[in-house]
């Protein structure tokens, strides 16, 4: 991923610009709209199709895109990165529809069981791969995956590749060899700059993704994804899926449904009933 020209990334059309490559990496996640359940082993089980690309992510394409589209530059490009079984692909399909330039599949069975740091090997391994074509100079993650939730991936992707990584951007830009995020905590802004190459995960408040349209829905069914297996990036499978997973799910179980519920049916009298029960628990 390393590289040594600068500056890849301006604001702003004009002048001859070395073309800039961005990595984003999408998750393929379970419909957090439908029904979900967990098998024995405590896993979300992610067979039965109903999958979809994790909705945070749909910011990090829609960063990574804003960023080229800026430049207005010929050669740049954004390509869509994911790791999981074969529905994944549909991660990668909706970071085209939307304008991704090039989609990559990690597909190989040994990467099932893969805990958070699993993932990331795999990610890194990918993103060192394409940076072998040509280099990268930026990949941006979603703020988290609304399956797994741990927002890990991207510090430890910062680590594995060696560049820094910057959490929760509500706010990027990338201007002479350097990105610049504003992260928007609870008491505080702050602003964080780092050289490129860089790692980024985007909030939900960065902006507003597009709704890709018709024709970008149908050129994105016959797009070319390439499809790479563990042997393909030279990575130990060792180092991912179950055989190297450092977190064991010991113990997952539906939380039972709670026993204190009272319905208030609405027969025209339900705020005054709603305020007596409220009064006679003391909380109003
Ligand atoms: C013990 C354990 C067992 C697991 N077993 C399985 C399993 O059997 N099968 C399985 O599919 N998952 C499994 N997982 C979940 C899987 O490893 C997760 O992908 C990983 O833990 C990180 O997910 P997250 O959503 O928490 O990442 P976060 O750090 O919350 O994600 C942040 C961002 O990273 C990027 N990202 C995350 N995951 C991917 C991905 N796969 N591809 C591309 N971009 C990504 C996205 O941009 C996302 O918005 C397991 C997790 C644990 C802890």
């Amino acid at each position: 991923m390393s590289r040594a020209r600068t500056p890849p990334v301006a604001g702003g059309a004009g002048g001859s610009l070395a073309p800039v490559r961005i990595v984003v990496c999408v998750k393929h996640v379970p419909d957090i709209q439908g029904e979900r359940s967990l098998g024995e082993d405590g896993r979300v089980v992610r067979d039965g199709g109903d999958g979809t690309l994790n909705e945070l992510d749909e910011n990090a394409v829609e960063a990574a895109l804003a960023l080229v589209e800026a430049r207005a530059q010929e050669g740049d490009e954004v390509v869509a990165l994911t790791v999981g079984p074969d529905d994944a692909v549909e991660a990668v399909r909706r970071a085209l529809q939307m304008g991704a330039h090039r989609a990559v599949h990690v597909l190989d069975d040994a990467v099932a069981g893969a805990d958070a740091v699993g993932t990331a090997q795999v990610l890194a391994a990918a993103v060192r791969r394409l940076g072998e074509e040509a280099p990268v100079d930026l990949v941006v993650t979603g703020m988290a995956g609304l399956d797994g939730l741990t927002s890990l991936l991207p510090t430890l992707l910062g680590e594995l590749l060696g560049v820094a990584a910057l959490p929760l951007a509500s706010h990027l830009e990338v201007e002479g060899g350097t990105v610049t995020v504003r992260r928007d905590l609870d008491h505080a802004t702050e602003t964080l700059r780092a050289a490129l190459p860089a790692v980024v995960s985007v909030t939900d408040a960065a902006n507003d993704p597009r709704y890709p349209g018709f024709k970008q829905i149908m050129a994105a069914r016959k797009a070319p994804v390439t499809v790479l297996s563990l042997d393909d990036l030279g990575l130990d499978p060792a180092l991912t899926g179950a055989a190297g997973a450092r977190t064991q799910v010991l113990l997952a179980r539906p939380r039972p449904p709670r026993q204190d519920r009272v319905l208030v049916q609405d027969t025209g009298d339900g705020g005054a009933r709603l305020a007596a029960f409220l009064v006679e628990r003391g909380l109003v």
